[in-house]
């Protein structure tokens, strides 16, 4: 008798098999033959198996026929071809045995049809539905083409940490981490006094590895890093989360160019590994979520990313003729609704805008020999807008800080990057992809709330 998961039981490979298999009843039904189907369920696969008890089970009466959505079952039995249309195998039990009840009054999935927003409410039992179960298969095969994809390439994957005294982006918008007591801090001068403190300053919770990962870029060429990362912004929004995962690949010798070109491989590669191993919920994201879905990859696959300058790009927005809640003028950061036009009605597909004006990026991107812009690049998906943000890095050392300067930092702050332009500077780039807005781009789910397991949002830590 071998333990098998319900995605090998469905094979047609399997049939004649004696197997035992562990999972949750999805359904019951109860034939007037004398004998009941259950529907089991096992997170393994989209699909459930069909599993036929006979009334000869010495607990049919006793407990087979009180099983209720949600309880967990281990079933011995073989498995035979099916007669019935839609499923090649289905299980003959010889043993049904109950482990854990759900009761049919409370438990809360009792029935299907579920809105997101109650779902959300209980986020510890959605992955017990077809849509959240599809979302955690997706999101663990994006990772494992995340590293399949870099570790093919010769990336090194680094560990950068989570606790960090840099602000990545200068800007506000960061979790402080802290021992203090908030009733009583120690202060100096009317002020909190953070030498006080664990970090003897204070500290934060990364908003990006990318500093970090640079060190490693400048010493062993390619590599990525991975992991969470937390914003404190207020931003409301179904594409914002306050903790998300972030993967940043950080190249030495990379220009703009090299980066554009790794960021729309990479991403190729993801669409195309989900669609290759993923299909059978990409299918059902396609019949019950969204449409478009599988267009809509088609035509990224499919299209090389049409390359534009920031500021062609407000040309294009200007003369769109369109009334912008966010005003479109250079200089002016674009928002969601400028993004999706130039991707899905403008240029109808993947575009990488570049070359930003320096005012609005960050004080690391490369600045161009016109002055007034940055070597920065925003990837927009059509359904999601930016997905990755990147640059090439500004390796000389006086302009670097001249630009810390610029943004109101103090280059004394950040003495150790500097060091990367003072020994051995190079020209280096990277770029960093959301983790939650590809799967968002991949499922066509709306609401990043739901493509993460346990979603943070201003005023929303449950579970
Ligand atoms: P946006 O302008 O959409 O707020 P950003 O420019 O602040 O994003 P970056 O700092 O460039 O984002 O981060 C790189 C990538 O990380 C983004 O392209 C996006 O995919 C993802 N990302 C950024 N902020 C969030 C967030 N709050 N929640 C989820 N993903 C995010
Ligand atoms: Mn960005």
């Amino acid at each position: 008798m071998d333990k098998i998961t319900v995605a090998e039981a469905r094979r047609v490979e399997a049939v004649g098999r004696q197997v035992r298999l562990r999972g949750w009843v999805r359904t019951r039904r109860d034939s007037k033959g004398g004998f009941s189907f259950i529907e089991l369920n096992d997170g393994s696969c989209q699909g459930n198996v069909q599993v036929v008890a006979p009334g000869e089970l010495g607990n049919y009466e006793t407990e087979v026929k009180h099983l209720h959505t949600g309880a967990s079952v281990v079933i011995d039995g073989e498995v035979k071809a099916s007669p019935a249309k839609g499923q090649a195998t289905e299980v003959l039990a010889s043993r049904v045995e109950r482990v854990g009840d759900a009761d049919a009054e409370s438990y809360p999935l009792q029935k299907k049809g579920h809105t997101f927003e109650f779902l959300r409410t209980i986020a510890h039992l959605r992955p017990r539905t077809n849509t959240f179960g599809a979302i955690a298969r997706l999101r663990n095969q994006v990772s494992k083409s995340i590293h399949d994809f870099f570790q093919e390439q010769g990336f090194l994957y680094v560990h950068t940490p989570i606790v960090t005294a840099s602000d990545c982006e200068g800007g506000g918008a960061l979790f402080r981490v802290t021992t203090i007591d908030p009733d009583s801090p120690p202060k100096v001068d009317g002020k909190v006094d953070y030498t006080k403190d664990f970090f003897h300053k204070p500290a934060y919770l990364t908003v990006s590895g990318q500093l970090q990962v640079e060190a490693f870029a400048c010493s062993m060429g390619k590599v990525y890093t991975f992991g969470p990362t937390f914003r404190a912004e207020n931003s409301n929004t179904p594409r914002h989360l306050a903790e998300f995962w972030m993967v940043e690949p950080e190249m030495a010798f990379f220009d703009l160019t090299d980066d554009m070109d790794l960021a729309e491989a990479f991403l190729k590669r993801i669409i195309r590994d989900a669609l290759t191993h993923c299909a059978e919920d990409m299918k059902f994201f396609a019949e019950r979520v969204d449409k478009e879905v599988f267009a809509r990859l088609e035509n990224v696959l499919n299209n090389p990313f049409r390359r534009v300058p920031y500021t062609e790009a407000v040309d294009i927005l200007l003369k769109a003729g369109k009334t912008w809640e966010f005003p479109v003028a250079w200089g002016n950061d674009l928002q969601s609704e400028h993004e999706r036009y130039l991707t899905e009605q403008h240029f109808k597909c993947p575009v990488i805008l570049y070359d930003y004006p320096r005012t609005l990026k960050p004080f690391y991107m490369r600045v161009n020999d016109d002055g007034k812009t940055v070597r920065a690049m925003d990837v927009l998906v059509p359904g999601v807008g930016e997905i990755i943000g990147g640059s090439q890095r500004e390796e000389r050392l006086d302009i670097l800080e001249e630009r810390m300067r610029e943004q109101g930092l103090h280059p004394e702050g950040y003495a150790w990057y500097l060091d990367l332009r003072r020994y051995g500077t190079v020209p280096h780039a990277g770029f960093g992809l959301g983790l939650e807005r590809t799967i968002l781009f991949l499922s066509g789910m709306a609401n990043i709330r739901d493509v993460i397991p346990f979603p943070r949002t201003p005023g929303s830590a449950e579970f």
